[in-house]
């Protein structure tokens, strides 16, 4: 059992690297917050899901839970080329989707954890 800490906004509190590849508690972080492959529409599950580096490691992105996002093998490959767009927005991970998805072309948080999901629900009652 591993206790992970997650902010009002859904952001993990806290796990960092110097590795090039995310070590196993970062990914079970990541997991809680984005729950599956954070491309709307895609329901693959976490477990079956790689970690992407939002900035490139090369770039000088750093390995950590508010620089990695779940992403399914297929949207990995392509996430570079487009027509997703991904960003992360004080260790929430937003999604900004092609116009044949949705028209506004607005960045939209995609972190789907249990307590994210929640807190929506209550905003709505
Ligand atoms: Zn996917």
């Amino acid at each position: 059992m591993q206790r992970v800490a997650l902010g009002p906004n859904g952001r993990v509190l806290r796990l960092g690297t110097e590795e090039r590849v995310f070590n196993r508690h970062q990914r079970r972080a990541i997991a809680l917050r984005d729950g599956n492959c954070i491309i709307p529409g895609c329901g693959v599950p976490a477990g079956w899901c790689e970690i992407h580096h939002v900035t490139e490691h090369a770039a000088g992105g750093p390995t950590h839970t508010d620089n990695g996002v779940l992403l399914c093998w297929f949207h990995h490959r392509f996430v570079d080329k487009g027509p997703w767009r991904i960003r992360m927005n004080r260790g929430v991970p937003e999604v900004q989707a092609p116009a044949w998805f949705d028209r506004s072309g607005g960045w939209r948080p995609v972190t789907k954890s249990r307590t994210r999901m929640l807190d929506l629900v209550g905003r709505r009652t």
